[in-house]
């Protein structure tokens, strides 16, 4: 038992139902980002791990694929109700090795249950399409045609630090709904809310070898993982960098790449300025900002800035830093200390190329205090790559044309909220603004877990939420009777 009540976990790697040492016997201390207190212990995979646990997944698929949708949604569910039972210690797991507020901990955490039985629905949904051959010239009423969709074999599954309990979820339970076995490669920051999910997978009556968990580092992993035959799909979440890595040795697979952004917030005439202040104080600073959709820039309209401004700035200073822990944080650390000097170095740098310093910026150990940036142009480095970190970038612009320009002026396109404007501007924006969701009245910092979820051009390619990602984890086959 830690200090705050947390549990210290200790884990070996899961592969083929059994959980085992790793192949070189190497342990890791998994840390908090806090205090740097050891929170738990994980076994360090070797690319001999990671070719067993495919051995595995081999096995694991063949006997998955046969078991009817029915007893696999049994089985989800189960999961589900356990995860609603461990829902507390899940969020105190998820704040000991990520460092985010225990509330925050608490909300990713009591999601979990409802992905769960979200994609055990789904998976019994894998219907098929009769197909009109007698249409095909010259094909009679003899034949009958029809698609069915079947899983895609072995999944392997690579997770980022920043939820690691929702982006797990949004690939495994899909993944096995949908009848296929998952090698599960969680961020080595934020190994142990993924074993504690795998560990109640197990618990619910997942077989052998149908999920594997191994940690360890990305690098020599990710490789070994990827570009091995035996792996029909990639289903990766992380930064751009990464992502640009799997796609070049993957191969010939299914992929998807969740990648990061830099995700713009229009403020137009007209909004609504209390409520999109609150909006952004709340949507650029979740997570210390370290969100995929989190508020990056503020493109506002001239007319409205200095309200604007007026209303944004309390809100963000009241944000207080603190202990996960403790009653009362509103942000963490983050997730380390020269992550915490990445991000206070690009605002530094950003300041000292022209723009103003509203509020915040400095940085104490892991934790950058929330920050308004003003006057960045769209060109600058603090717009233009992902940050990652509690800032937003401000950038005044004076008509629609100019919004749209700034909106799509990076190579990212995730997600864009836009508040205020006329209709004609709203429904411009939705048609306009390149990013895989767009939110009128709202900031990108939104998600329900059923909404098809993934970003254009360099934020990455294919769909989750779990739907989609049922459907990305099939494929169609084309069956023909020849009568
Ligand atoms: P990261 O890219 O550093 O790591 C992600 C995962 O990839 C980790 O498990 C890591 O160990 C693994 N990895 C590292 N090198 C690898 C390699 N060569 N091959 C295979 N796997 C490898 O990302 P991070 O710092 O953990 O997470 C932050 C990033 O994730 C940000 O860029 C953020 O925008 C992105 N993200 C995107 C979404 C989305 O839905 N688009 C959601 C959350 C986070």
């Amino acid at each position: 038992m830690l200090e705050n009540g947390a549990q210290r976990r200790e884990y070996e790697l899961l592969i083929g139902g059994e959980w085992r040492a790793a192949a070189g016997g190497a342990r890791q201390a998994v840390r908090s980002p806090f205090d740097g207190a050891t929170v738990g212990e994980v076994a360090v995979a070797t690319r001999a791990d990671a070719d067993a646990a495919l051995a595995a997944a081999e096995r694991g698929a063949a006997v998955w694929r046969r078991t009817p949708a029915h007893e696999r949604a049994a089985i989800l569910n189960r999961a589900a109700d356990l995860a609603d039972a461990r829902a507390a210690d899940l969020a105190a797991t998820i704040s000991a090795e990520n460092g985010k507020p225990l509330g925050e901990a608490l909300g990713e955490a009591r999601r979990s249950g409802a992905i769960l039985r979200l994609s055990a629905h789904e998976g019994a949904q894998l219907y098929g399409q009769g197909l009109p051959l007698d249409a095909n010239p010259g094909t009679g009423q003899d034949k009958v045609g029809f698609t069915l969709r079947q899983p895609v074999g072995i999944v392997v599954a690579i997770t980022p630090f920043n939820y690691p309990a929702l982006l797990v979820l949004h690939k495994v339970a899909p993944a096995l709904a949908a009848g296929n076995a998952v090698v599960l490669k969680p961020a080595s920051a934020t190994p142990l809310t993924a074993l504690a999910l795998a560990d109640l997978l197990v618990e619910a009556g997942v077989p052998d070898g149908v999920l594997s968990v191994l940690t360890g580092p990305g690098g020599a992993l990710g490789d070994a993982l990827v570009a091995d035959p035996r792996v029909r799909k990639v289903s990766f979440t992380g930064s751009t960098g990464v992502g640009e890595r799997i796609a070049r040795s993957a191969g010939v697979k299914k992929l998807s790449l969740e990648l990061g952004a830099s995700s713009p917030t229009l403020i137009l005439p007209g909004a609504d300025i209390e409520r999109a202040a609150a909006a952004v104080a709340a949507g650029g600073y979740v997570n210390a900002g370290q969100v995929c959709i989190s508020v990056q820039r503020v493109i506002v309209h001239r007319d409205v800035e200095a309200d604007f401004l007026d209303a944004l700035l309390p809100r963000v200073r009241a944000i207080r830093a603190g202990d996960p822990f403790a009653e009362g944080t509103t942000i963490g650390p983050l997730i380390s200390e020269r992550e915490a000097e990445r991000v206070a170095d690009g605002i530094a740098q950003a300041v000292a190329d022209g723009a103003t310093l509203l509020t915040g910026g400095a940085r104490d150990r892991g934790f950058v205090e929330p920050a308004v940036v003003a006057g960045v142009d769209t060109r600058h480095a603090l717009a233009q790559e992902e940050l990652f970190g509690p800032a937003v970038a401000v950038t005044t612009v004076d008509d629609f044309d100019a919004a749209i320009a700034a909106a799509n002026g990076t190579p990212y396109g995730l997600a864009a909220g836009v508040f205020g404007g006329t209709l004609t501007e709203g429904v411009r924006a939705i048609r306009e603004i390149d990013a895989g969701s767009v939110h009128l009245g709202w900031t990108p910092l939104w998600r329900a877990d059923l909404m098809p979820y993934g970003g254009l051009k360099a934020s990455g390619h294919g769909k989750e939420g779990v739907r989609s990602a049922v459907e990305e984890m099939t494929e169609a086959k084309t069956v023909v009777m020849h009568g």
